[in-house]
């Protein structure tokens, strides 16, 4: 202790460095692709409106999703705030990516990390996480991992990350190439260089307010339509503007629906949702993996399913332009899961009716669903 307040001279030293550390670690990296969806001819051929896919691929980061940003943005923020100092045990409450992510982070600066999660976490989950040289606290039951969380970070004179509150305000909305200035630097040689649509799942929240923001900022004409998965708490209260709404089941969609509205989802910039089945969603993640020839995880096909929607909107109505989801992480972390056949029997998940929407709207552009 004494010797953490011992140089008076040079009070912030440490986190000059840690900051300097983060970003070098930046500057090493380079941004994420912008992948082009091959849609079928009738996309482009003259026969109707000229419409584009594109994908935000997340899944290249170093830590292998869009939680890299989150997490950056995370210690970025306690460290400016003067929360997070020499020696701080930085804790979260979170059994996935952002746990990953957060990891990397405090292995980078040399602090401790502890991820705070229920007992039924799967023990390839904890292997990721202690991979990165995280440690693993298990609660008995999920809803006590915030306020567990919150405990630990008090005991240790730690810093409670807490992404579901700070997501929305952690990120710089304005820009700094965040994930909506990168989307539209890249787009900008594209036919339709500003999408008609945008669309995001909704975990934090954090994604999808940090575009909203941007879209308004730089009074781009795009919208924000936030695509949600079954037992989640958002899509029911942005429809009946009922933002106390919980719902009991959990998502089974890793990484977006949540019981209830998290502080970091502002649905004030949100211009729409799509609610999606979780079968679409898993149906949808097969099919952009055929396509794309390597896996995708299941949020993704919640994205790609809410876009076709769109796309096939913009067909039918004789509009022109594109629309940009994300890739939000790799398949290959759901080979056991959403990608094993006798696993998603046992969920109840039966993807074979939305797969054929999927190659419906592949042959003709038409999107068969109600
Ligand atoms: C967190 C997450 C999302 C949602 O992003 P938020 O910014 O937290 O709303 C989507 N997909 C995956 C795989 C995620 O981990």
């Amino acid at each position: 202790m004494t010797e953490r307040f011992a140089d008076h001279q040079h009070p912030r030293r440490w986190a000059d460095n840690a900051i300097r550390l983060i970003e070098a670690d930046a500057r090493r990296s380079a941004d994420t692709h912008l992948l082009r969806y091959p849609l079928p001819a009738w996309a482009d051929d003259g026969s109707g409106p000229q419409v584009a896919l594109y994908l935000k691929d997340e899944s290249t980061h170093i830590t292998g999703s869009l939680k890299h940003r989150l997490a950056r943005s995370l210690f970025l923020y306690g460290l400016c705030n003067g929360w997070i100092a020499e020696g701080t045990t930085v804790v979260e409450a979170s059994s996935g990516s952002t746990a990953v992510s957060e990891a990397y982070f405090a292995a980078l600066l040399g602090l401790p990390f502890v991820a705070v999660m229920p007992a039924a976490t799967s023990a390839s989950k904890v292997a990721l996480i202690e991979a990165q040289g995280g440690r693993c606290h298990f609660v008995a039951h999920s809803a006590d991992v915030y306020a567990e969380a919150a405990r630990i970070a008090a005991d240790t004179g730690g810093h409670y990350l807490d992404q579901f509150t700070n997501a929305e305000r952690a990120t710089d909305w304005r820009g700094n190439n965040n994930i909506a200035e990168s989307i539209f630097d890249q787009m900008r040689d594209e036919t339709h260089p500003v999408p008609e649509w945008i669309v995001v799942g909704a975990g934090t929240g954090g994604t999808s307010a940090t575009i909203g923001r941007y879209l308004r900022y730089r009074r781009h004409a795009s919208r924000l339509c936030v695509v949600d998965p079954e037992n989640s708490a958002f899509y029911p209260a942005y429809t009946q503007r009922r933002y106390d709404l919980v719902v009991e089941e959990s998502s089974r969609i890793e990484g977006i629906g949540r019981p209830r509205v998290e502080p970091s989802f502002l649905p004030e910039v949100v211009d729409r949702m799509i609610q999606v089945p979780d079968a679409a969603s898993v149906a949808t993640a097969r099919h952009v993996s055929a396509v794309l020839g390597r896996r995708v995880g299941p949020s993704t096909g919640t994205n790609v399913w809410g876009a076709f929607a769109l796309l096939a909107e913009m067909v039918a109505t004789g509009r022109s332009g594109s629309v940009v989801t994300v890739l939000a992480d790799n398949g290959d972390r759901y080979a056991d899961t959403y990608y094993d056949d006798d696993w998603l029997a046992q969920q109840g998940v039966d993807p074979t009716g939305p797969a054929a929407v999927l190659a419906e709207f592949e042959r003709s552009g038409l999107f068969a669903f109600a």
